[in-house]
């Protein structure tokens, strides 16, 4: 079997992490498969889709590497299409019209739930007679259409993930809606699962992989696959993301959005690596630490849990640490480039930005990790509670005097780490104290606060700028 597999994102909001992770699964097995990744833009909620969200899904796409490889199908594009499947079921008596009224459909309801019974629609009007029909058009009530399940229907499918799973039409609903409400002699707007049934055939979709939440849906898309004679896809139903308290992932969580992630700093590598693991089990010899690339050619829903994913912070940030540690200092820089340039801090030379980022990297979690730690070789930094009492100490005022004055006569291209060290050395010797005095009070002068990375490497960055004497300078 060719395998064509698709994402079907409704472009009603930004690219959810849920969507980004099934489009992963899509494009792993796709790649794994020798098949083809396609992408659906499901707009038919005219009033929700929007274009930057179609945008936002592209982008977002794009960005963790997953690329599609036909041009996108646009389901609005295809309503027609639609309404003539939704004509042929009505003429092969697979599906009819319904009258019933909103608030008729309520009590219906509302007695149902009475008498301790779930809410499902009774088939009322299934079997209508032409004359019942007329009565009704005359009235002037727009029927919605419905396709007929039969409640002694079992329904069975073999679930790459979840093994055999078997649906009673009975837990179905009763006869689903598959157009909205229009005037009797048209056909109303095509609901999800028509159009779903209608695209993914027309697309010759070979696996549908998607969300667990979906699993209804499924029963309901093979009855309509069965009743339009087409062929059934093989389904693969991906678990659910949890939250730290083991409910569904949503926005009340915080981020959600790929769009989101990145601006807080994660790489699409990590995220990428990431999401395959919300899912996912590594198979035994590979490390955890992986590129999606390496995955596709190994990946399989054998290893594919039926358990819902939690989401986890902290593995992700341990990812995220690992991909900028491994970056070269080049392309850290690249990274951090644009983000400099926002704040409008100006890098005096390349050499000195590839030092700034061999420096700070280290110990950064997230891209944007660099910008606090660059701000204070670029922006003058305050004086934290811990920066003052160090320079509180007498003698700190002593070593900052004799530093500054020794420093008036460098030339700031030559300073090296030598003579850092050295002029340490000096300020030692000459005002008596211990060594560790003149590091911490330098550095609290320079950087404002004791913490920091190595101050001798730092204290040359600055000095480029000759950031130091002034630095120093203010506080004598
Ligand atoms: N538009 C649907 C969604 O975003 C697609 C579901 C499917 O893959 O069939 O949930």
């Amino acid at each position: 079997m060719k395998v064509r597999v698709r994402l079907a994102p409704s472009p009603t909001g930004t690219l959810h992490l849920g969507t980004a992770r099934t489009a992963l699964f899509n494009w792993l097995f796709a790649k794994k498969e020798g098949g083809t990744f396609l992408l659906r833009i499901e707009d038919t909620d005219l009033e929700r889709s929007k274009e930057e969200y179609i945008k936002n899904i592209y982008d977002g796409l794009q960005w963790l590497g997953i690329n599609w490889d036909e041009s996108p199908t646009i389901q609005s594009e295809r309503v027609n299409e639609h309404k003539q499947i939704i004509k042929t079921l009505i003429d092969k008596g697979f599906a009819y019209k319904c009258y019933a009224s909103e608030a008729e459909l309520d009590e219906m309801r509302e007695t149902q739930k009475k008498n301790g019974l779930a809410p499902k629609y009774d088939n009322r009007h299934r079997n209508l007679t032409s004359e019942q029909e007329a009565e009704f058009i005359t009235a002037g009530r727009e029927p919605v259409i419905r396709f007929k399940i039969s409640d002694q229907k079992l329904i069975s499918w073999n679930d790459l993930i979840r093994g055999k799973m078997t649906w009673s039409g009975k837990d179905l609903g009763g006869d689903m809606v598959i157009a909205r409400r229009a005037p009797a002699e048209s056909i109303g707007d095509p609901l999800y699962n028509l159009v779903v049934v209608a695209d993914d055939s027309a697309m010759q979709i070979s696996h549908v992989i998607r969300g667990e939440d979906h699993l209804s849906n499924t029963a309901k898309q093979i009855l309509l696959y069965e009743a339009l004679d087409l062929n059934i896809p093989v389904f693969a139903h991906t678990p659910l993301i949890l939250n730290s308290e083991g409910k569904k992932l949503s926005k009340r969580d915080g981020v959600t959005s790929i769009s989101e992630f990145k601006k807080m700093g994660y790489t699409s590598e990590a995220m990428a690596n990431y999401m395959t693991l919300l899912g996912w089990s590594v198979p035994e010899g590979i490390n955890e630490r992986f590129k999606i690339s390496e995955i596709s050619k190994i990946f399989s829903f054998k290893k594919v849990n039926k358990a819902s994913a939690k989401f986890d912070w902290d593995k992700l940030n341990w990812l995220n640490s690992q991909v900028i540690h491994e970056m070269s200092a080049e392309t850290l820089l690249e990274n951090l480039d644009p983000l400099f340039k926002e704040k409008e801090w100006h890098i005096p030379s390349h050499e000195w930005g590839i030092n700034l980022v061999g420096l700070i990297g280290p110990s950064m979690v997230l891209i944007n990790d660099g910008v606090d730690q660059a701000k204070p070789f670029f922006e003058e930094p305050e004086l934290s509670d811990d920066g003052k009492k160090q320079l509180e100490i007498k003698e700190a005022t002593v070593i900052l005097k004799f530093i500054l004055e020794k420093l008036g006569d460098r030339d700031a291209a030559s300073f090296s780490k030598e003579k850092a060290l050295d002029l340490i050395n000096q300020a030692t010797k000459r005002c008596e104290v211990k060594k560790g005095l003149v590091m911490k009070s330098l550095r609290a002068a320079l950087f404002g606060t004791l913490n920091g990375p190595d101050l001798i490497q730092s204290w040359i960055l600055l000095s480029r700028f000759s950031k130091d004497r002034a630095r120093i300078s203010r506080l004598i």
